[in-house]
Protein backbone atom coordinates (compact mmCIF):
# COMPACT_ATOMS: atom_id res chain seq x y z
CA UNK A 1 0.00 0.00 0.00
CA UNK A 2 1.79 3.05 -1.42
CA UNK A 3 1.77 6.51 1.19
CA UNK A 4 -0.66 8.02 -0.47
CA UNK A 5 -3.37 5.27 -0.17
CA UNK A 6 -2.98 4.92 3.32
CA UNK A 7 -6.09 7.56 4.25
CA UNK A 8 -8.13 5.62 2.02
CA UNK A 9 -7.72 3.04 3.07
CA UNK A 10 -8.26 4.07 6.75
CA UNK A 11 -11.69 5.89 5.92
CA UNK A 12 -12.74 2.82 4.11
CA UNK A 13 -12.28 0.51 6.97
CA UNK A 14 -13.57 2.75 9.37
CA UNK A 15 -16.98 3.09 7.23
CA UNK A 16 -16.96 -0.29 7.11
CA UNK A 17 -16.65 -0.68 10.66
CA UNK A 18 -19.09 1.60 11.51
CA UNK A 19 -22.06 0.03 8.90
CA UNK A 20 -21.41 -3.37 11.17
CA UNK A 21 -21.86 -1.72 14.25
CA UNK A 22 -24.77 0.07 13.40
CA UNK A 23 -26.35 -3.61 12.85
CA UNK A 24 -25.42 -4.71 15.95
CA UNK A 25 -25.79 -2.09 17.93
CA UNK A 26 -29.29 -2.43 16.85
CA UNK A 27 -29.63 -5.96 18.03
CA UNK A 28 -28.80 -7.26 14.78
CA UNK A 29 -26.84 -10.57 13.71
CA UNK A 30 -23.39 -10.93 12.83
CA UNK A 31 -24.41 -12.49 9.52
CA UNK A 32 -25.63 -9.30 8.77
CA UNK A 33 -23.04 -7.02 10.21
CA UNK A 34 -20.74 -8.41 7.99
CA UNK A 35 -22.64 -8.69 5.00
CA UNK A 36 -23.37 -4.58 5.71
CA UNK A 37 -19.76 -3.63 6.68
CA UNK A 38 -18.64 -5.81 3.05
CA UNK A 39 -20.66 -4.25 0.80
CA UNK A 40 -19.45 -0.81 2.24
CA UNK A 41 -16.11 -1.62 0.95
CA UNK A 42 -17.47 -3.25 -2.44
CA UNK A 43 -18.53 0.05 -3.06
CA UNK A 44 -15.60 1.70 -2.38
CA UNK A 45 -13.00 2.16 -5.11
CA UNK A 46 -9.86 2.18 -2.67
CA UNK A 47 -10.40 -1.99 -2.66
CA UNK A 48 -10.32 -4.37 -4.95
CA UNK A 49 -13.55 -6.28 -4.63
CA UNK A 50 -16.90 -4.59 -6.32
CA UNK A 51 -16.32 -1.63 -8.70
CA UNK A 52 -12.44 -0.12 -8.93
CA UNK A 53 -11.45 -4.28 -8.82
CA UNK A 54 -8.17 -4.99 -10.36
CA UNK A 55 -9.15 -6.12 -14.53
CA UNK A 56 -8.71 -9.46 -15.43
CA UNK A 57 -6.55 -10.22 -18.69
CA UNK A 58 -9.21 -9.47 -21.07
CA UNK A 59 -9.44 -6.58 -18.98
CA UNK A 60 -12.49 -7.87 -17.77
CA UNK A 61 -13.91 -7.12 -13.58
CA UNK A 62 -14.66 -11.06 -12.45
CA UNK A 63 -15.68 -11.22 -8.63
CA UNK A 64 -15.44 -13.72 -5.74
CA UNK A 65 -17.22 -13.44 -2.59
CA UNK A 66 -18.25 -15.61 0.53
CA UNK A 67 -20.73 -15.15 3.46
CA UNK A 68 -21.03 -17.96 6.38
CA UNK A 69 -22.71 -18.07 9.31
CA UNK A 70 -20.74 -19.77 12.57
CA UNK A 71 -24.67 -20.50 14.21
CA UNK A 72 -25.39 -22.81 11.65
CA UNK A 73 -22.39 -23.25 9.24
CA UNK A 74 -24.27 -21.97 6.55
CA UNK A 75 -22.66 -20.59 3.55
CA UNK A 76 -23.06 -18.98 0.01
CA UNK A 77 -20.63 -18.16 -2.33
CA UNK A 78 -20.09 -16.84 -5.77
CA UNK A 79 -17.03 -17.15 -8.42
CA UNK A 80 -16.21 -15.45 -11.32
CA UNK A 81 -19.17 -13.07 -11.53
CA UNK A 82 -19.44 -10.10 -13.77
CA UNK A 83 -22.49 -8.16 -13.21
CA UNK A 84 -22.80 -7.74 -9.73
CA UNK A 85 -21.38 -4.53 -7.80
CA UNK A 86 -21.97 -6.45 -4.44
CA UNK A 87 -21.46 -10.08 -5.08
CA UNK A 88 -21.35 -10.60 -1.03
CA UNK A 89 -25.09 -9.47 -1.52
CA UNK A 90 -25.47 -12.34 -3.97
CA UNK A 91 -23.77 -14.88 -1.36
CA UNK A 92 -26.03 -14.09 1.45
CA UNK A 93 -29.02 -15.34 -0.70
CA UNK A 94 -27.73 -18.08 -1.42
CA UNK A 95 -26.66 -18.96 2.10
CA UNK A 96 -30.26 -17.74 3.37
CA UNK A 97 -32.84 -18.66 0.17
CA UNK A 98 -30.63 -21.83 -1.72
CA UNK A 99 -30.00 -24.98 -0.89
CA UNK A 100 -26.79 -24.89 -3.00
CA UNK A 101 -23.71 -23.62 -1.39
CA UNK A 102 -21.64 -21.95 -4.13
CA UNK A 103 -22.93 -20.61 -7.43
CA UNK A 104 -20.66 -19.84 -9.89
CA UNK A 105 -20.56 -17.50 -13.49
CA UNK A 106 -23.96 -16.74 -15.04
CA UNK A 107 -25.83 -19.42 -12.88
CA UNK A 108 -24.89 -16.79 -9.95
CA UNK A 109 -25.95 -14.35 -11.83
CA UNK A 110 -29.00 -15.68 -13.05
CA UNK A 111 -29.84 -17.10 -9.15
CA UNK A 112 -28.98 -12.87 -7.71
CA UNK A 113 -31.50 -11.87 -10.51
CA UNK A 114 -34.01 -14.14 -9.41
CA UNK A 115 -33.76 -13.30 -5.65
CA UNK A 116 -34.10 -9.35 -6.47
CA UNK A 117 -30.28 -8.82 -6.46
CA UNK A 118 -30.07 -6.04 -9.27
CA UNK A 119 -27.23 -6.88 -12.23
CA UNK A 120 -24.95 -4.50 -13.54
CA UNK A 121 -22.83 -4.27 -17.15
CA UNK A 122 -19.05 -5.15 -16.47
CA UNK A 123 -18.51 -2.06 -17.50
CA UNK A 124 -19.76 -0.07 -14.85
CA UNK A 125 -17.35 -2.01 -12.56
CA UNK A 126 -14.07 -0.96 -14.38
CA UNK A 127 -12.07 2.49 -13.33
CA UNK A 128 -9.48 4.16 -15.64
CA UNK A 129 -7.04 3.52 -12.95
CA UNK A 130 -7.74 0.11 -12.98
CA UNK A 131 -7.83 0.07 -16.80
CA UNK A 132 -4.56 2.27 -16.87
CA UNK A 133 -2.53 -0.39 -13.94
CA UNK A 134 -4.10 -3.35 -16.21
CA UNK A 135 -2.05 -1.63 -19.08
CA UNK A 136 1.07 -1.03 -17.32
CA UNK A 137 1.26 -4.39 -16.25
CA UNK A 138 0.79 -6.27 -19.25
CA UNK A 139 3.67 -3.70 -21.00
CA UNK A 140 5.87 -4.63 -18.28
CA UNK A 141 5.55 -8.65 -18.11
CA UNK A 142 5.60 -8.21 -22.44
CA UNK A 143 8.91 -6.34 -22.10
CA UNK A 144 9.90 -9.70 -19.78
CA UNK A 145 8.92 -7.37 -16.99
CA UNK A 146 7.77 -8.78 -12.75
CA UNK A 147 5.43 -10.32 -14.14
CA UNK A 148 5.55 -12.99 -10.83
CA UNK A 149 5.67 -10.47 -8.49
CA UNK A 150 3.03 -12.08 -6.12
CA UNK A 151 2.55 -8.71 -3.91
CA UNK A 152 2.30 -6.16 -7.10
CA UNK A 153 -1.19 -8.00 -8.42
CA UNK A 154 -2.93 -9.43 -4.99
CA UNK A 155 -4.06 -7.20 -2.46
CA UNK A 156 -7.24 -5.02 -1.23
CA UNK A 157 -9.56 -8.08 -0.84
CA UNK A 158 -11.87 -7.14 1.55
CA UNK A 159 -13.12 -8.85 4.72
CA UNK A 160 -15.86 -8.59 7.81
CA UNK A 161 -15.54 -10.80 10.98
CA UNK A 162 -18.41 -10.32 14.01
CA UNK A 163 -20.18 -11.53 17.46
CA UNK A 164 -23.38 -10.45 18.10
CA UNK A 165 -25.00 -10.53 21.29
CA UNK A 166 -26.37 -13.62 21.08
CA UNK A 167 -22.87 -15.01 20.81
CA UNK A 168 -22.50 -15.99 17.37
CA UNK A 169 -19.87 -15.07 15.11
CA UNK A 170 -20.01 -14.74 11.24
CA UNK A 171 -17.40 -13.97 8.90
CA UNK A 172 -17.75 -12.83 4.84
CA UNK A 173 -14.95 -12.07 2.13
CA UNK A 174 -15.48 -10.02 -1.22
CA UNK A 175 -12.53 -9.82 -3.81
CA UNK A 176 -11.97 -8.65 -7.72
CA UNK A 177 -8.94 -11.34 -7.45
CA UNK A 178 -5.19 -11.02 -8.61
CA UNK A 179 -4.49 -8.45 -11.26
CA UNK A 180 -4.31 -9.90 -14.88
CA UNK A 181 -5.39 -13.72 -14.10
CA UNK A 182 -6.45 -15.48 -16.64
CA UNK A 183 -10.24 -15.56 -16.91
CA UNK A 184 -12.70 -18.19 -14.82
CA UNK A 185 -9.51 -18.34 -12.67
CA UNK A 186 -10.64 -18.35 -8.96
CA UNK A 187 -9.08 -16.73 -5.86
CA UNK A 188 -9.11 -18.42 -2.08
CA UNK A 189 -11.09 -15.92 -1.18
CA UNK A 190 -13.99 -17.50 -1.75
CA UNK A 191 -13.60 -20.84 -1.16
CA UNK A 192 -15.15 -22.08 2.23
CA UNK A 193 -11.95 -22.75 4.85
CA UNK A 194 -9.40 -20.87 2.53
CA UNK A 195 -10.30 -17.47 2.32
CA UNK A 196 -13.39 -16.99 4.73
CA UNK A 197 -14.48 -19.58 7.00
CA UNK A 198 -16.81 -19.16 10.39
CA UNK A 199 -18.01 -21.63 13.08
CA UNK A 200 -19.00 -20.74 16.84
CA UNK A 201 -17.44 -23.43 18.07
CA UNK A 202 -13.76 -22.58 16.43
CA UNK A 203 -13.52 -19.27 15.14
CA UNK A 204 -14.47 -16.84 12.20
CA UNK A 205 -11.43 -15.66 9.77
CA UNK A 206 -11.28 -13.37 6.41
CA UNK A 207 -7.98 -14.05 4.61
CA UNK A 208 -6.10 -11.49 1.91
CA UNK A 209 -3.01 -11.67 -0.47
CA UNK A 210 -1.98 -14.17 -2.70
CA UNK A 211 -4.80 -16.91 -3.32
CA UNK A 212 -3.31 -19.92 -4.64
CA UNK A 213 -0.93 -20.66 -1.22
CA UNK A 214 -3.30 -19.31 0.57
CA UNK A 215 -6.15 -22.36 -0.75
CA UNK A 216 -3.33 -24.85 -0.78
CA UNK A 217 -3.21 -24.39 2.77
CA UNK A 218 -6.84 -24.17 3.49
CA UNK A 219 -5.73 -21.23 5.63
CA UNK A 220 -8.88 -19.71 7.41
CA UNK A 221 -9.94 -23.39 8.67
CA UNK A 222 -6.30 -23.98 9.42
CA UNK A 223 -6.35 -21.43 11.97
CA UNK A 224 -9.60 -21.97 13.06
CA UNK A 225 -8.38 -25.33 13.87
CA UNK A 226 -5.46 -24.10 15.87
CA UNK A 227 -8.50 -22.12 17.99
CA UNK A 228 -10.43 -24.95 18.69
CA UNK A 229 -7.80 -26.96 19.77
CA UNK A 230 -7.44 -24.26 22.71
CA UNK A 231 -5.41 -21.51 21.36
CA UNK A 232 -5.88 -17.25 21.25
CA UNK A 233 -6.63 -15.90 17.92
CA UNK A 234 -4.54 -13.23 18.38
CA UNK A 235 -1.71 -16.37 18.01
CA UNK A 236 -3.47 -17.81 16.06
CA UNK A 237 -3.36 -15.35 13.46
CA UNK A 238 0.29 -14.73 13.97
CA UNK A 239 0.73 -18.61 13.03
CA UNK A 240 -1.27 -18.46 10.19
CA UNK A 241 0.59 -15.68 8.64
CA UNK A 242 3.95 -17.64 9.33
CA UNK A 243 2.59 -20.93 8.22
CA UNK A 244 1.96 -19.16 4.99
CA UNK A 245 5.69 -17.60 4.41
CA UNK A 246 7.18 -20.76 5.78
CA UNK A 247 5.69 -23.32 3.49
CA UNK A 248 4.41 -21.48 0.44
CA UNK A 249 6.26 -18.34 0.36
CA UNK A 250 2.99 -16.52 0.79
CA UNK A 251 2.41 -13.72 1.69
CA UNK A 252 -1.39 -12.00 2.64
CA UNK A 253 -3.04 -10.82 5.95
CA UNK A 254 -5.89 -12.29 7.93
CA UNK A 255 -8.42 -11.48 10.30
CA UNK A 256 -9.75 -13.77 13.08
CA UNK A 257 -12.75 -13.76 16.30
CA UNK A 258 -13.77 -16.00 18.14
CA UNK A 259 -17.04 -16.75 19.79
CA UNK A 260 -15.59 -14.88 23.13
CA UNK A 261 -14.67 -11.71 21.66
CA UNK A 262 -11.09 -12.86 21.29
CA UNK A 263 -9.50 -11.75 17.99
CA UNK A 264 -6.07 -11.52 16.23
CA UNK A 265 -5.07 -9.29 12.95
CA UNK A 266 -1.74 -10.23 11.32
CA UNK A 267 0.07 -9.81 7.97
CA UNK A 268 3.18 -10.61 6.77
CA UNK A 269 3.12 -7.87 4.18
CA UNK A 270 4.79 -4.57 5.41
CA UNK A 271 0.80 -3.12 5.77
CA UNK A 272 -2.82 -4.54 5.94
CA UNK A 273 -5.84 -2.01 6.70
CA UNK A 274 -7.41 -3.05 9.57
CA UNK A 275 -9.99 -1.80 11.72
CA UNK A 276 -11.98 -3.34 14.75
CA UNK A 277 -14.61 -2.23 17.51
CA UNK A 278 -15.79 -3.20 20.61
CA UNK A 279 -18.15 -1.93 23.38
CA UNK A 280 -14.58 -0.87 25.34
CA UNK A 281 -12.47 0.25 22.13
CA UNK A 282 -12.09 1.01 18.57
CA UNK A 283 -8.87 1.09 16.36
CA UNK A 284 -7.71 1.17 12.99
CA UNK A 285 -4.68 1.40 11.23
CA UNK A 286 -2.06 -0.01 8.25
CA UNK A 287 0.43 -1.97 10.62
CA UNK A 288 -0.40 -4.50 12.77
CA UNK A 289 2.73 -5.75 14.91
CA UNK A 290 2.44 -9.09 16.28
N1 LIG B 1 -6.76 -13.35 -2.22
C1 LIG B 1 -7.22 -12.69 -3.41
C2 LIG B 1 -7.12 -13.66 -4.56
O1 LIG B 1 -6.11 -14.32 -4.71
C3 LIG B 1 -6.48 -11.45 -3.73
C4 LIG B 1 -6.37 -10.46 -2.61
O2 LIG B 1 -6.39 -10.81 -1.45
O3 LIG B 1 -6.28 -9.27 -2.89
O4 LIG B 1 -8.03 -13.71 -5.35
Amino acid sequence: MPDDMVDAHIHGVRNALAAGWRVLEHGGSSLDAVEEAVVIMEDDETFDAGRGSFLNRDGKVQLDALIMDGSTLRAGGVGCVERLRNPVRAARKILSESPHVYFVGEGAERFAAEHGVPLCTNEELVIPREVARLREYQAQAANGGNDLFAPAISHDTVGAIALDRDGNIAAATSTGGTLNKAPGRLGDSSLIGCGCYADNESAAASTTGWGEPIMKLVLAKWTADRISAGNLPEWAAQEAMNYLKQRLNGHGGIIVLDAKGHFGIAHNTPRMAWAYKSVQKEEAGVERAG
